[in-house]
């Protein structure tokens, strides 16, 4: 138990960022050794200053645990949830290309957008930013920080191009970074 806790967040539950770098380290080694795949989104909360501001800093915790719990009842039990920083989410894919991890970032990012997180006498609704990418092993080597960029550089993307929005990278041709068409029916 002790053992378990060293790799978890004490706010969310969810894996610390250490943990998070040493499971990403393990699933890129595992990807280019058995010619595999894999995905990482990150996901940061929108405006979450001003949910602090206005409701104090408690809230702004249940706020995120509301979100952390959303995230975790989403994935997989195979994928992987880390909160990387203050408001900031990592969510590692194995086994999943762009695609299916521009389907789990939507949905992600729908469920926070009808998410009413009701504390007291207030409801608070909220928005989430993201940015995907994926690795294959035809890519050959790539450096772990490297991954970590590009899934940033699209979630920054998201956020430029106005927030609660997901953007795609591949990391065979990280020029091309894209809004995500994907559409959920
Ligand atoms: P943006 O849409 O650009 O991401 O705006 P933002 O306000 O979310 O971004 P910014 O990085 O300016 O602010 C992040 C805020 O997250 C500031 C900080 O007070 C808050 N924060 C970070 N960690 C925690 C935490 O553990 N609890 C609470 N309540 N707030 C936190
Ligand atoms: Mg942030
Ligand atoms: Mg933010």
């Amino acid at each position: 138990k002790l053992r378990e806790m060293a790799f978890r967040d004490g706010l969310t539950g969810l894996y610390n960022h250490r943990y998070f770098q040493e499971f990403l380290d393990r699933e890129l080694s595992r990807a280019r050794r058995y010619e595999r795949t894999f995905s990482l989104i990150m996901l940061d909360l929108d405006h979450f200053k001003k949910i602090n501001d206005k409701f104090g800093h408690p809230i702004g915790d249940i706020v995120l645990v509301e979100i952390s719990k959303l995230i975790s009842d989403t994935i997989r039990s195979s994928d992987f949830a880390a909160r990387y920083g203050g408001e900031e989410f990592a969510l590692v894919l194995p086994e999943t290309d762009l695609e299916g991890a521009a389907v789990l970032a939507e949905r992600i990012r729908i469920g926070v957008e009808q998410l009413e997180i009701c504390v007291g006498d207030s409801n608070i609704n909220t928005t989430i930013s993201a940015g995907a990418t994926c690795y294959k092993f035809s890519y050959g080597k790539k450096e772990k920080s490297e991954i970590i960029l590009l899934a940033d550089n699209a979630l920054y993307y998201s956020k430029k191009a106005g927030r609660n929005k997901i953007s795609l990278v591949s990391a065979d041709d990280p020029t091309r970074l894209q809004k995500s068409e994907i559409q959920l029916s």
